[in-house]
């Protein structure tokens, strides 16, 4: 690099690159290291079996457990991060979800730092930057909104419609979930569903597509892909002073004025552990010990509701979502969770986890299933976290309010028996599947319980911000994407008045 930048933001997953967009026009020149490069469209990219059987697009990396036990983690390298596989969900946290929540069983969700109003604003914002698609007034437990979606919800298809009446018969509210995902581009492209397939095109609102597309319209912002960061170094006043990053074989260092790491919630816990330095012998950002820790993933599980007489024919089939039980089981008992449709599931992508039956009868079951995702919060407890050993990731996650998950799931098998479908089947997602990792660098506003302040910035390190799904205090129980990208852009807003404007 021959000048050094002002700023270098570390991965352009949903935090790096909804910040960049957030500084573009700063004035401040800025590189994005990427680890990744960007996603080849090729025939794998719509290939079920390529994606879902053979992980063809997961790292070539392991994590271990506690036991030292490994295994491959569905964290995906590329530019745009986990996002160019994501759901497209972008659902804002419930304003309850700022505040101390009980659950049955006894666990408690803490209180935010700061109250739904502080972030409603960037809310706003990053549904804008994100295109999304969705309607306010049907979801009973929407959070107050000072504008309306952007666009109209993506249309049911004519089966899930269906399913939409057959739910309100039954006294649910099924409402259209948001979306970033412009329906008439993705399908253009191939009739496949989006979520968990690789946005190759412009279909998919994501990380790539919307951020960092907007951050790379400014001359002054550059993006290096295949670059590793390896280690953060520190100096004087213990100001970063160096980022050290592989790329092309060689090893560099970069020294920019101010770094902001975004390489996720495991990967970014784990770059400053494995960077202890005699002046930071925890490891970087962590006088407090909460690094790594606090490790959040979502307690969820996949739903099939089967009705024989009803074949499924539809393509993408993720357009609806339901929390009637978010806030209460619906009988006065305490929260459960959200409910939403997953992406179309066929025999080939559910042949990942049923390796023993044959794909022709998976098939069948899949022509008869609609096929939701049930989601429950988990809470954060520090022993659930991510360490660095040898070197390598440990991730010793520690799930939390199991009974509030098995309620929920029970609830949903008794409301889609209710609404005619006889044979219902759950399965629990594994921990293999860190899709919604977050909490491992909370921000709050004691240094001695939080690695960040309410500004994403490191109480240790002046010079240091972390923006990605670390810094979430509570994980709710809905998609992440949109509270962080709503986050980036408050703090990008924040770096802007009072880092570069001094
Ligand atoms: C299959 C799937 C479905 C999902 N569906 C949804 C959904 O519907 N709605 C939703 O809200 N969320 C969803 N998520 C979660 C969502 O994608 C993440 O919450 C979000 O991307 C997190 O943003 P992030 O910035 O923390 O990390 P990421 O988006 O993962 O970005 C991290 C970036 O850092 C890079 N990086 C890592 N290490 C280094 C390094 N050492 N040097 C340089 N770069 C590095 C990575 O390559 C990556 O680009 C889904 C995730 C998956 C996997």
């Amino acid at each position: 690099m021959k000048s050094q930048p002002d700023i270098v933001i570390i991965g352009s997953g949903m935090g790096g690159a909804t910040i960049a967009a957030g500084l573009a026009g700063s004035g401040a020149r800025i590189v994005i290291l990427e680890k990744g490069e960007h996603l080849a469209d090729t025939p794998k990219a719509r290939d079920a079996r390529a994606i879902f059987q053979r992980g063809h697009y997961r790292p070539k990396e392991n994590w271990f457990s506690p036991d030292g036990s490994g295994f491959n983690p569905g964290n995906y390298y590329y530019v745009g991060g986990n996002s160019k596989f994501y759901g497209a969900v972008l659902f804002r946290y419930r304003k309850e979800d700022f505040a101390a929540m009980e659950f049955p069983g006894g666990g408690v969700s803490p209180a935010w730092p700061i109250a739904y109003d502080e972030l409603e604003p960037w809310y706003g914002k990053a549904e804008a930057l994100y295109r999304v698609r969705g309607a306010l007034g049907g979801d009973p437990t929407e959070p107050p909104h000072s504008n309306p979606y952007p666009h109209p919800p993506v249309p049911d298809e004519p089966v899930i419609a269906r399913v939409r009446e057959r739910l309100q018969r039954v006294g649910l509210k099924p409402f259209s979930l948001p979306l970033g995902v412009d329906i008439e581009t993705w399908l253009a492209h191939a009739k496949i569903p989006w979520d968990a397939f690789p946005n190759t095109a412009a279909g998919k609102m994501d990380a790539e597509t919307c951020g960092l597309a907007t951050a790379l319209a400014d001359p002054d912002i550059t993006l290096e892909t295949g670059a590793e960061v390896q280690r953060l170094e520190t100096a004087a006043a213990n100001r970063i002073s160096g980022i050290v990053y592989r790329q092309n074989g060689a090893e560099l260092t970069v020294s920019p004025k101010l770094t902001i790491l975004s390489a996720g919630a495991v990967k970014s816990a784990g770059l400053l552990l494995a960077s202890a330095n005699d002046a930071n012998p925890n490891g970087l950002a962590n006088a407090s010990d909460q690094v790594g820790r606090h490790f959040m993933n979502h307690n969820s599980s996949a739903l099939l509701a089967i009705d024989p007489r009803e074949p499924n024919d539809s393509v993408y089939q993720k357009t609806l979502g339901l929390n009637d039980f978010y806030l209460d089981d619906g009988r006065g008992g305490g929260p459960l969770g959200n409910i939403q449709l997953l992406g179309r599931v066929s025999g080939a992508i559910l042949k990942a986890n049923v390796k023993w039956a044959p794909e022709w009868a998976l098939d069948l079951v899949s022509g008869r299933a609609v096929d939701w995702y049930l989601m429950s919060e988990d809470l954060p407890r520090p022993e659930s976290r991510v360490s660095v050993r040898d070197g390598r990731i440990v991730l010793d996650w520690q799930r939390s309010n199991m009974i509030a998950h098995q309620r929920l799931t029970a609830r949903a098998k008794e409301v889609f028996r209710a609404a005619g479908y006889p044979i219902v089947l759950s399965r629990l997602f594994d921990g293999r599947t860190p899709s919604h990792q977050c909490g491992t660098l909370r921000m709050g506003c004691d240094p001695a319980t939080s690695a960040l302040d309410t500004m994403c910035k490191s109480w240790d390190h002046p010079n240091l911000y972390v923006v990605d799904a670390s810094f979430l205090p509570t994980s709710a129980a809905v998609n992440p994407a949109l509270t962080v990208a709503a986050q980036a852009l408050r703090t990008a807003h924040h770096i802007r008045e009072k880092e570069l404007a001094v």
